[in-house]
């Protein structure tokens, strides 16, 4: 153990990544740099994390050869050319980010375009860090992909970060990492070991959430739902994730809206829809969310849920248009998507219809 203080606390270096995790754990950062063997380093930050990043620069010196502070959202293609063209300006020989999972995203880009090493300080609940998954946007559609390169050689966890983030943005974030675990729990690859993941990581969350949201500096809470995003990357990383994520993927591209939002408002429309199909691989879920044997719909309950939370419960409040979604019709590859349910173009405009307005999503699933 390298950390002493905060509820949660542990050292994890068994497999890659290596994680650091636990309350102080930042001040780690600069002997993991050392660790890495990292002498030239690229430092990636969102303006959220600017503090954190300057005191990270303090601790490392001259080590630090470079800066991009302020990452925009889903990883818009110029600026990946941009942070690769100073990285190689620099001759940086690790690449360090803080920030959510727009940080994390850009770093992963230059990773992969380079192949240099990575460390991660998250500061969200997206859970990007623990994956292999690169994603960039350009002319409106957002490309992603597999690389091993991209997943950083450490990343460190340290709760105290997550304490600024806005309670419904923690609320928001939490709900993408839960749709993670979900996909999970009914992916066709899904095994005992992924379904522990995604079943420790959702049930961190759901029990997390609400006392965040009434004490967003409670730290206990806050390392909790950490510890949950950590293991919904897991699940992530391990399974093949469903309609969902397709749908959210295909909306930030075309209309860009914001990712973890996004996640909130379709997550218990998806659910709704799958459910049937999906049968018990959700029974996690139902026990996570405290289900009773009469409550019929679990989409229906994590609507409840988020609501009770706050979250937003329309994508037309976030910005989307019956345009945009006629144009997600056109482009999403529904081809990809076998598991637990096949969707028709049909099923997936009336899901996002049904986004798009806000409603209560519908307790039995449609035909298909
Ligand atoms: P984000 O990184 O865009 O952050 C959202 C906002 O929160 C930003 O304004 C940021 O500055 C602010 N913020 C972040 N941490 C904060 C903190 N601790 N305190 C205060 N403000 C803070 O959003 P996100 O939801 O973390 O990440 C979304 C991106 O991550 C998308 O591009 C998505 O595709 C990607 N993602 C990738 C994977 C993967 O495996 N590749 C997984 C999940 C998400």
């Amino acid at each position: 153990m390298t950390i002493e203080q905060g509820d949660l606390c542990y050292v994890d270096d068994a497999s890659r990544p290596r994680v650091v995790f636990g309350a102080g754990s930042l001040a780690d950062v600069a002997a993991e740099v050392t660790r890495l063997g990292g002498s030239r380093v690229l430092l990636i930050s969102t303006t959220s994390a600017r503090t954190a990043a300057d005191g990270i620069a303090r601790d490392i010196g001259d080590g630090i050869v470079g800066r991009v502070d302020g990452v925009a959202m889903h990883v818009p293609d110029d600026e990946v050319r941009r942070t690769r063209a100073l990285a190689a300006k620099l001759t940086v020989d690790l690449v360090l980010c803080i920030g959510g999972g727009s940080a994390v995203g850009l770093a992963k880009s230059i990773a992969h375009e380079t192949g240099l090493p990575l460390l991660a300080v998250p500061t969200t609940y997206a859970g990007s860090e623990m994956t292999t998954i690169w994603g960039r946007t350009a002319e409106g559609r957002k490309q992603t992909g597999r690389d091993s390169q991209v997943l950083p050689h450490t990343v460190i966890y340290d709760p105290v970060l997550t304490v600024g983030l806005p309670a419904a943005m923690s609320i928001t974030s939490g709900l993408n990492a839960i749709a993670h675990c979900i996909e999970s729990l009914y992916a066709p690859d899904a095994t005992s070991l992924t379904t522990r993941s995604a079943a420790d990581g959702m049930t961190a969350l759901i029990a997390s959430l609400p006392t965040i949201l009434r004490e967003p500096a409670d730290l206990a809470a806050r390392a909790r739902a950490l510890h949950g995003a950590r293991r919904s990357g897991q699940a992530l990383e391990s399974t093949q994730m469903g309609l969902h994520h397709v749908l959210c993927h295909a909306l930030g591209g075309v209309a860009n809206l914001p990712h973890s939002p996004t996640h909130a408002v379709l997550l218990p429309h998806v659910v709704a829809w799958n459910e049937s199909a999906a049968g018990s691989a959700l029974d996690p879920v139902r026990s996570a969310l405290g289900m009773h044997a009469g409550d019929r719909s679990i989409g229906c309950s994590l609507w409840d849920f988020s609501r009770r939370l706050g979250a937003p419960g329309s994508l037309a409040a976030l910005g989307l248009s019956e345009s945009h979604v006629a144009k997600v019709l056109d482009d999403v590859d529904l081809t990809r998507v076998r598991h637990p349910r096949r969707p028709t173009t049909e099923d997936v405009r009336i899901l996002l219809m049904a986004g798009l307005s806000g409603q209560r999503p519908s307790p039995e699933p449609q035909a298909s």
